[in-house]
């Protein structure tokens, strides 16, 4: 753990453009989740593809997992509030995430994993997000980290602010994980309550933040719990600066988009019909996770 002593000053802060609550939905054998970050704001939020937060105490919402399923095309990130959950796959990489640990996962050209509970009671808490790759890089050989919680950079600011680095920048220290082209930021921000935060963003970049506890307030508009507020674009912003309302915690992500055509069939995210249809035949003839290893 660190603690910031150089905390960076935003100047021009980015207020919210849209608040969204998400779609309750299930996916995988009937794991109940909500999908927070849907097909519709693909373009918005590029290069974000979704975001499904999943929380339950019920065992009958989360117990049969996600059995053996392709992806090609994209990378999912995998963070684990609480519980426990295995994950193999056809590279032949395999692991345990659980309480505070992240996989990162690159799909790439095709992987078939499955992702299973290893419990049979208790609260069972996290999130996947999906980033895209960029069209030159979709067929890239598949790349696996699991990462355990005390693995993951951390840092504290003199308020108090406790902030966790999935990937990208925060305050001068580097994240778990850095991709050039789409630059992501993922962060877990916990905030006590009346502490504020800042984060410096590119303009450009898409950004936006879901708040799992408490509530915060950002550029004067509430933001509470369980609601995505997606960050405007404003030219001249240079940051986002939250304040918490009651003690909170949010995620904060924000990437610079591919501005490329996405085309998405289930868990193949491509470029073009043609490359889905393309996948559609490989995963057909068992040519999907085949070369991977
Ligand atoms: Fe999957």
């Amino acid at each position: 753990m660190t603690t910031a002593t150089l905390t960076a000053t935003v100047a021009r802060a980015r207020g919210v453009e849209q608040l969204v609550a998400g779609q309750a939905t299930s996916d995988g054998a009937g794991v109940k989740l909500t999908r927070v970050l849907s097909q519709s704001l693909q373009h918005r939020l590029d290069p974000f593809l979704m975001l499904d937060a999943f929380g339950s105490d019920q065992p009958d919402d989360y117990i049969a997992g996600f059995p053996d399923h392709p992806h090609r095309g994209f990378e999912t990130i995998t963070y684990m509030i609480a519980g426990r959950m295995r994950h193999r796959d056809s590279a032949g990489h395999e692991g345990l995430l659980e309480n505070g640990g992240v996989q990162w996962m690159t799909a790439g050209k095709g992987v078939i994993h499955s992702e299973i509970p290893q419990q049979e009671e208790g609260v069972m808490e996290g999130f996947q997000l999906w980033l895209n790759l960029p069209g030159g890089q979709k067929m890239c050989a598949p790349w696996y980290r699991d990462f355990k919680a005390g693995e993951l950079p951390r840092l504290v600011t003199p308020e108090g602010v406790a902030v966790t680095v999935i990937a990208g920048q925060s305050h001068g220290l580097a994240g778990a994980v850095t991709r050039e082209t789409t630059e992501p930021l993922y962060l877990d921000v916990h905030l006590p309550q009346g502490a504020r935060f800042e984060q410096a963003l590119p303009a450009g970049h898409s950004a936006f933040v879901y708040v799992y506890r408490g509530e915060v307030s950002i550029a004067g508009k509430p933001v509470p719990m369980q609601r995505m507020a997606i960050l405007a674009n404003e030219a001249q912003s240079d940051g986002v600066v939250m304040q918490a309302s009651a003690d909170a915690k949010v995620l904060l992500i924000a990437g610079r988009p591919l501005k490329e055509p996405i085309v998405q069939y289930g868990p193949f995210v491509m470029n073009t019909q043609e490359e889905i249809y393309q996948a559609l035949r490989d995963h057909r003839d068992g040519r999907l996770g085949e070369s991977a290893a």
